[in-house]
């Protein structure tokens, strides 16, 4: 049998550099390597797998809905696509008047916002879209174009036109929104960024100026989230109510799925044939969201994001170490701030110690474990990371 990497290298298309390990099962917290390796898993898939691998909530759903019905098409509806569709919206405070579309991933959710923007258009002069410099927003040609990381577009001009990037502040947003613009896209905490958190009042005044002048304030929760900081998504911190928010990654805990939820006037602006997919919304990955979002609310896990992302985050700051700088984020979505360049030695030592954790910059770190992780899993990640410091720092 060839060698992984050599199957890699061989089959493989060239858009990610080489992978760190070939994994072959999951459980819990933990997952196991081709070589038998065992590695507690504080990043689930990029804030994706809350309820850890292999939960028994997750399985059972997509086993049973497999057998039941696993697709229709856009022709039809299902239970667990309604029903989905209703939790997200009593989560997420839409009430009455929202209204979720359905798709499969981050990037076609934001795809999805971004065509809502263009039918803010007003008498036709609303043709701007403003999102942040350093944001990311996915790698589709639309989600490309809202995403403040000019590296990343290079290659592929011309985008979609029409957005324009701004700093961080709440100057720069005075300075810009005004009746031109469509919609405002914003992440409450910048995962990819190395987990950047807004500056204090910004959601509140990005509310103020996009409701006066008519602006869509779109939230992109896709890495926010399902409860990661504490709260069913990032905005609701903020005590504001937007007009749209994307979800994806957390809310499916490994089921690919993404979803654009409206508030109130901004859930008018579609009309039937404008935007669609084969796949969204369909009955296995709505009953396994559901699943997955019924389980975050049974077993309490908003709380216990909280309560964990302090205990995570009391112990980063008491290292005696320079090399920390700070710690960034909210709940279980963690930054740690770097003296130094050394994200990607930190984070290759901590996976040689059996911990994986990433690295979104050379100065940051990101620590997004599952949802469910217990004084186990802390006591087992503080001598991982204390050790992997310790590598590095000799
Ligand atoms: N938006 C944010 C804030 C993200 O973190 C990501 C993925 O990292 C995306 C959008 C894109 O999601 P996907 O990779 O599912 O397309």
């Amino acid at each position: 049998m060839t060698d992984w990497r050599t199957r890699v290298e061989r089959d493989m298309m060239r858009t990610f550099n080489t992978p760190l390990a070939m994994l072959t099962r999951g459980e819990g917290c933990h997952v196991w390597d081709a070589d038998g390796n065992r590695y507690l898993d504080f990043l689930a898939g990029i804030a994706v797998n809350s309820l850890g691998h292999a939960h028994p909530a997750f399985v059972g759903a997509i086993t049973r809905q497999a057998g039941t019905i696993a697709h229709v098409s856009n022709y039809f509806s299902s239970p667990p696509q309604l029903e989905l569709a209703e939790r997200l919206k009593r989560l997420a405070g839409a009430g009455e008047g929202g209204r979720v579309y359905f798709a499969n991933s981050g990037a076609e959710a934001n795809e999805a916002a971004m065509k809502l923007a263009r039918l803010n258009r007003g008498d036709g002069t609303r043709t701007r879209i403003i999102t942040l410099e350093n944001s990311f927003h996915g790698r589709t040609m639309g989600a490309l174009a809202l995403t403040g990381k000019p590296a990343l577009q290079e290659a592929f001009h011309p985008l979609p036109g029409g957005v324009e990037h701004i700093e961080t502040t709440i100057e720069a947003l005075e300075r810009t929104i005004d009746a031109t613009v469509a919609a405002f896209f914003v992440e409450p905490i910048k995962g990819e960024a190395g987990v950047l958190d807004l500056p204090e009042g910004y959601l509140q005044r990005a509310r103020e100026l996009t409701e006066e002048h008519g602006v869509l304030l779109i939230i992109d929760e896709i890495q926010t989230g399902a409860g990661r900081t504490g709260e069913w998504f990032g905005f609701q911190h903020a005590g504001i109510v937007p007009d749209a928010i994307t979800v994806a990654k957390g809310i499916g805990g490994g089921m690919p799925i993404g979803a654009l939820i409206t508030f109130g006037d901004a859930s008018e602006l579609f009309g039937p044939g404008q935007h669609g997919s084969t796949f969204g919304g369909n009955p296995l990955a709505t009953a396994t969201a559901n699943a997955v979002l019924e389980e975050i609310e049974r077993a309490g896990l908003l709380e216990n994001a909280t309560k964990r992302g302090a205990e995570i985050s009391d112990f980063l700051r008491s290292l005696d170490t320079d090399l920390i700088e700070g710690v960034r984020g909210q709940g279980l979505l963690i930054g740690v701030a770097l003296s130094k360049p050394i994200a990607a030695e930190i984070s290759a030592a901590a996976l040689a110690h059996g911990l994986i954790i990433n690295a979104p910059n050379a100065t940051s770190l990101r620590i997004a474990p599952p949802l469910i992780i217990g004084d186990a899993e802390i006591e087992e990640f503080t001598g991982l990371f204390r050790a992997a410091l310790a590598a590095v720092d000799a």
